[in-house]
């Protein structure tokens, strides 16, 4: 798997690897500052990693480029293609 721009971890509580973001409170151990996206629950120690958008279904999040916008006509992210 490639390194890319998005950063990823394992969760315990969803028990899979998930989309991390920025905690609201940012902690001198930089892991301890990337949270679940989903449960806004820690990650597991040692396993953010950064990975690129084509690897996302890879960890299950096949739907996200769809989500983001682009390729269904209507697109507003002014990438040419809607
Ligand atoms: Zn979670």
């Amino acid at each position: 798997m490639a390194e890319g721009p998005i950063p990823i971890g394992y969760c315990p509580r969803c028990a899979r690897e998930v989309l991390a973001v920025v905690a609201a409170v940012a902690e001198a151990d930089l892991e301890r500052t990337r949270v679940c996206a989903h449960c806004d629950g820690p990650l597991a120690t040692a396993t953010l990693r950064w990975i690129a958008e084509a690897d996302l279904d890879a960890v299950g999040y096949a739907a996200y480029a769809e989500i983001d916008g682009c390729g269904r006509g209507g697109c507003t992210s002014g990438c040419g293609r809607g």
